[in-house]
């Protein structure tokens, strides 16, 4: 089947109100790598159809965030999307998907204000009325989520829980450049220097992991040493934070299975990564 476009939201509609087949969704920002390309294909994997959306999301950028800048490739991204044979690609605009007079909007609690949401404070509350939007568009059975975003994957968890939502999440790993840097659409800010002073975050992640490994329970000597790493490389840190993988409340003690997620700028660049224990 070639890859049909869709631009607008009665025409996925139509499609999606009877939909044969089991359907994956993978929403996306677009600027496509390797990281969205592997929650496609998992989408494809388990799903007889596939859908993707492109839309940069103007309601989960705050007033001083990059919107404006936010890396853009439509024409390569819809040849990514064929080459993988996807069914379909959703791309709405601005006008359809917040019109004049809307009014709506979701919001989870708690898990939102912590992490990204202190210096993002309404970064999640765009993220998940967009979500919503797309799922009641599109009707998946599942959507693919990476665990890249760790905090927006729990966070639209407990949205499609809360909501009673008729659709599964799964979350997919994280991909990586060979040298360790997780992959983003934003690393394209990184010049120069930078590029390898971001692999600063993996780095003090590892070595996180390294010192639990050996049997280092001092959290706050893990998180000095993992400051440490970040500042010999001009990093600036937003926050670090030791957190239980599914209520993402800040941890006392690492144990197996929680996560150690984190946030810093280089050279202005906000970057994510976190890491399993
Ligand atoms: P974005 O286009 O940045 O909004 O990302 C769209 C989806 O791709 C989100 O579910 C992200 O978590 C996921 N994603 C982005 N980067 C990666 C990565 N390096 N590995 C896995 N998933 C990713």
């Amino acid at each position: 089947m070639n890859t049909k476009i869709i631009r607008t939201i009665s025409e996925m509609r139509k499609i999606s109100s009877n939909w044969p087949t089991s359907v994956g969704f993978v929403p996306t920002m677009g600027f496509l790598h390797e990281g969205h390309l592997s929650l496609i294909k998992t989408a494809q994997k388990d799903n007889e159809t596939t859908v993707v959306s492109i839309y940069v999301n103007p309601a989960q950028f705050g007033p001083q965030e990059d919107l404006s800048d936010y890396p853009r490739d439509l024409k390569k991204d819809i040849e990514l999307l064929a080459e993988l044979n996807v069914g379909y690609v959703f791309l709405p605009d601005d006008g359809e998907m917040y019109p004049k007079n809307f009014k709506t909007w979701i919001q989870v609690e708690d898990i939102t204000e912590i992490m990204c949401g202190i210096a993002r404070p309404t970064h999640f509350k765009g993220v998940t009325t967009i979500v919503n939007k797309l799922l009641n568009i599109v009707r998946p059975d599942t959507i693919y989520l990476g665990e890249k975003d760790f905090q927006q994957l729990i966070v639209l968890k407990t949205m499609v829980r809360d909501l009673n939502m008729p659709c599964e999440v799964k979350g997919c790993p994280i991909v990586r450049e060979s040298d360790g840097l997780a992959m983003s659409s934003r690393n394209i800010y990184l010049k120069g220097e930078d590029r390898d002073k971001a692999l600063c975050l993996y780095k003090s992640l590892l070595l996180a992991q390294k010192l639990f490994s050996e049997g280092v329970q001092d959290l706050e000597l893990i998180r000095s040493q993992m400051e440490d790493i970040i500042i010999q490389n001009d990093g600036v840190i937003d926050y670090i934070a030791f957190i239980d993988a599914e209520s993402l409340k800040v941890v006392d003690e690492l144990h197996k299975g929680c996560r150690i997620a984190l946030a810093v700028k280089i050279s202005g660049t906000r970057l994510i990564d976190n890491l399993q224990i």
